[in-house]
């Protein structure tokens, strides 16, 4: 049985109801039924199409083209002619286009925070933060255009000169993810226009239309017919899938989903020996030691777990306090828990909206229950809220968590936080490190020494310490072990676009 505090009626309490319908935008071209191939608004060529869900109330909101082969191969022939025309141009042509377009996301920031909101889910708040977020990887590499570099090496022969060149890798295909519908296609597309390389962008079937009224912005740019492509799938996304990764035309694949799909989608590339970039899927440890501060990890874990309703990669799976700290750090998370308002994106002071289909409930709700059968104990939350609609999952904390539930080993990718207890660093450092894979990893402590120490020890990709939040345009995002490879932003991520060659000037 599952023991609920009173805490949860306070939540019920904070549900604002809303008219699903179609989302109030300032400029109602930018929401599209059709997709953007090669400059053209186009249909799927069988005429088909798929419905698209709002998660909130789990009606349709509208249709897209459901794509198959022959769509996708054509879209990646539209890439390849673009291709030998927009790699000529110089990096300060492409950094004025990525610019414009980054500006006209600021400009339509609100039309695109409701979209997202629309399709995703999330409270406008925080679509309206992805948007900011999204449009600065456009900015950033902006900024990256002009500024790639090759070297010139010292030759090892007599006579010798050598130098390499920075070359784009060519057309590019790109699958994104629901949980960002908007920041994991510019993370991708930034990058790649920046380094010269055209692209087809797989949008995710859930959220198509802020995908499409991204492109409807590039096109708007004047980012030339063909270097921005993006094909719509839901129900066929495998095969839409395999023709990207098959292609001979298509010299790179960027995948941001799970682990499982991306083994699956490295398997079909090595026929054509792709360069890859994986960001799959996390399982961070979020650890508490004794001399943290309070109230810096009670927000540090309020932000790293529950942010979009606990729907994000990097987010909190593992949350480890030291046992001198458990109980009074056990208490004041659920108190600030306590606060949140759960209910439609849209509706006023909402903190924290659906999930985004019933499969993702489904799997919050085995977890939570899973881990009661094995003994733990929720203080807050528990349950599906099946008035709200079909979505919606009471943000969950529980407690007198141990090493053989399901959370300990598996990504929840949903609203509930499990607290565990541990001794000391030496069994921490075990205990975060013993899973398959490694995105990020998040600890709090005012010992510097300690913070090195671990820093240092976990292993994944990104460490946020003494904070939960660590997404940043200029730092580079990645994983290590079966988090995939790749670093997406900063200075490196327009290096995954490019190639190296190497001249060596011989008889000097
Ligand atoms: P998923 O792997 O099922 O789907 C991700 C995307 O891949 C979908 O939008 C879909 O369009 C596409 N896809 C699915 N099957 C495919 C196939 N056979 N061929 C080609 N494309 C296919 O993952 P999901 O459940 O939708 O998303 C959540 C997962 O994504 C989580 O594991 C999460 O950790 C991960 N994720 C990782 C990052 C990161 O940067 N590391 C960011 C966001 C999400």
């Amino acid at each position: 049985q599952i023991r609920a505090s009173n805490h949860l009626r306070v939540l019920r309490a904070s549900y604002t109801s809303f008219a699903h319908s179609v989302p109030p935008l300032n400029d109602r071209t930018l929401l599209k039924s059709q997709t953007y191939v090669n400059g053209k608004w186009i249909d799927a060529r069988s005429g088909m199409t798929f419905e698209v869900t709002d998660p909130a109330s789990g009606k349709v909101i509208g249709t897209m083209p459901e794509m198959d082969k022959t769509d996708v191969d054509a879209a990646i022939k539209a890439a390849a002619d673009a291709l030998p025309a927009f790699r000529k141009t110089t990096g300060r042509e492409r950094a004025k286009m990525l610019r414009k377009w980054y500006q006209l996301m600021v400009d339509n920031a609100d039309d695109l925070a409701k979209l997202i909101t629309w399709e995703n889910g999330k409270p406008l708040a925080d679509a309206k933060g992805e948007v900011s977020y999204a449009a600065n990887f456009f900015e950033w590499f902006s900024e990256e255009a002009p500024r790639v570099y090759g070297d010139t090496i010292p030759a090892s022969v007599p006579g010798n000169r050598v130098f390499t060149i920075k070359e784009p890798v060519g057309v590019c295909g790109l699958i994104t993810p629901w949980n960002f519908p908007a920041a994991m296609i510019t993370r991708k597309i930034g990058p790649a226009l920046a380094a010269g390389c055209t692209v087809v962008a797989k949008s995710p079937g859930e959220t198509p239309f802020t995908a499409a009224a991204l492109a409807e912005l590039a096109h708007r740019a004047g980012i030339p017919p063909g270097v921005v492509n993006i094909v719509t799938s839901l129900n066929n996304t495998a095969e839409v899938g395999e023709a990207i990764t098959s292609s001979p035309i298509v010299k790179k694949v960027s995948f941001t989903g799970s682990t499982r799909v991306g083994k699956l989608l490295m398997k079909q590339s090595s026929d054509t020996l792709k360069k890859l970039s994986f960001e799959l899927g996390g399982n961070a440890p979020f650890i508490v030691f004794d001399d943290a501060d309070l109230d810096t990890a009670v927000a540090g874990a309020i932000a790293s777990k529950f942010r979009s309703s606990g729907q994000t990669c990097v987010c909190a799976n593992r949350i480890y306090v030291q046992q001198g700290i458990y109980d009074q750090f056990a208490k004041a998370f659920t108190e600030k828990v306590n606060n949140f308002k759960v209910g439609s994106g849209y509706a006023e002071g909402i903190t924290h909206g659906p999930l985004i289909h019933d499969r993702a409930v489904s799997k919050v709700q085995s977890h939570v229950d899973d881990a009661v059968k094995h003994g733990g104990k929720v203080l807050i939350g528990g349950h599906k809220l099946p008035d709200f609609g079909p979505n919606f999952f009471e943000p969950t904390i529980i407690r007198d968590m141990t090493n053989d539930m399901a959370i300990a080993h598996e990504e929840t990718f949903g609203p509930v936080a499990g607290l565990f207890s541990f001794k000391d660093e030496a069994e921490i450092v075990k205990l975060a490190n013993d899973t398959e894979v490694g995105l990020a990893g998040y600890f709090f402590s005012k010992d510097i020494q300690r913070c090195y120490r671990i820093a240092e020890a976990l292993e994944v990709g990104m460490v946020g310490v003494n904070t939960g939040l660590i997404s940043d345009p200029a730092a580079p995002f990645g994983g290590v072990k079966e988090s995939g490879f790749g670093r997406e932003g900063s200075k490196y991520g327009i290096d995954e676009y490019m190639t190296t060659k190497m001249v060596t000037l011989g008889g000097m």
